[in-house]
């Protein structure tokens, strides 16, 4: 039976001003296809397979919650375009992205979570269950964990693609250990550049930053840090219009964007770092983000929607990495599973239960 959400007596959806980047919706009132053999409604459902969700989905079902997992046709999230992971505890020999998210899924489905590699196109948080439409399936949840992620903004080069993970990065903290003692380019001229940058001199024997304009954007602590580095080096007005190398990355064609000139810059590694973008799609229009586009947090995982939650970097912008997705993938099942047993949905928990 529907109920009205919270004491919010039937939710309307936020106004969305802008261009809104809603995943494109089915229908409303659209025939929804039964999927044999599958579950379609759940006590918990999580939106995402990174780390976030597919720890949440861990949790939940090892609280038996049998969560349902609608974890993108591109599941894994960011780590499946990393290579070597050397920073997630209890791998001392590291581990590749990919593996690493292959095991947390059979983690997950080992305690009974059922993952499907759907996107979600539309939801509706209006009242309880929550409704979420993926792949033509309507699925009906009681709670939500939203932990959709955040995508790298790249270049948008087939030869920036064609390199990735073969000296072309996204994540100095997950790659940059990879370039000791080698030359490197960091693009980009906001904090995450700069940080990236810095973070780069710990390894690299030179830091070369491309910025497309002729001063930073990023805060003047980060850029007098930078600039001070004897091991950074900034070319202004340029921009990479071509990675170079066939297997490996060994320079990039730059242009400068002032008189049009292009010049080769040979580099063993590139880092892009012009931004992310949190995977908020169809939730904007139900969920505050905050000023840079995230979603909002109210109070531990809790958004504006009592019984929905949130996990991972599609609500942070500044740790961004696999160990803090999954330990809010973890608080966010655990407060789902808190939030049911207060509503009578499940069977208190010990901790013992998790
Ligand atoms: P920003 O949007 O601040 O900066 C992006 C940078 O990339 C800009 O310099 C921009 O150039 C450049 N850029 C964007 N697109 C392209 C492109 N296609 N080609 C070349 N260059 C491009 O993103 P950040 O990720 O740096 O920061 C996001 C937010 O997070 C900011 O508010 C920042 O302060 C914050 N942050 C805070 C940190 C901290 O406090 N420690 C660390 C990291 C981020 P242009 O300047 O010309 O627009």
């Amino acid at each position: 039976m529907s109920q009205d959400v919270g004491g919010l007596g039937g939710l309307k959806p936020l106004q969305i001003i802008g261009d809104g980047e809603q995943g494109m919706a089915a229908p409303v009132g659209a025939p929804v296809e039964a999927v044999p053999g599958n579950r379609t409604s759940a006590k918990v459902l999580v939106v995402g397979s990174g780390p976030a969700g597919l720890t949440a989905a861990i949790y939940a079902a090892r609280a038996n919650l049998e969560p349902i997992v609608l974890g993108g046709y591109e599941a894994g999230g960011q780590l499946m375009i990393t290579s070597e992971v050397e920073n997630f505890p209890g791998f001392p020999e590291g581990i590749q992205g990919p593996e690493l998210m292959d095991r947390m899924r059979a983690q997950a489905e080992r305690f009974g979570a059922l993952v499907v590699d759907v996107d979600v196109e539309r939801v509706d948080l209006s009242k309880r269950p929550f409704r979420l439409w993926a792949g033509g399936v309507e699925y009906q949840a009681e709670t939500v964990i939203v932990a959709s992620g955040a995508s790298a903004l790249w270049l948008e080069l087939e030869s920036e693609s064609r390199l990735r993970g073969r000296g072309v990065s996204a994540c100095a903290t997950c790659d940059g250990f990879f370039f000791r003692d080698r030359k490197v380019v960091v693009v980009g001229g906001g904090d995450t550049a700069l940080e990236e940058a810095l973070f780069l001199t710990r390894y690299a024997r030179e830091v070369v930053m491309v910025h497309r304009r002729d001063q930073f954007r990023g805060s003047h602590i980060m850029q007098e840090r930078a600039l001070a580095n004897p091991k950074v080096r900034v070319l202004w007005n340029s921009r990479v219009v071509e990675v170079l190398g066939a297997e490996q990355v060994s320079g990039v064609r730059l242009q400068d964007t002032v008189t049009g000139a292009e010049r080769d810059e040979p580099t063993d590694g590139l880092f892009i770092a012009i931004g992310h973008r949190p995977n908020t799609g169809v939730f904007r229009e139900w969920l505050e983000v905050d000023d840079k586009g995230y979603l909002a947090v109210h109070e531990d995982t809790r958004t504006r929607i009592d019984g929905v939650f949130v996990a991972g970097d599609v609500h942070d912008s500044r740790y961004r990495q696999a160990i803090t997705a999954a330990g809010d993938g973890c608080r966010a099942a655990i407060d789902a599973e808190r939030w049911l047993a207060e509503h009578g949905l499940a069977e208190p928990a010990t901790m013992s239960a998790w």
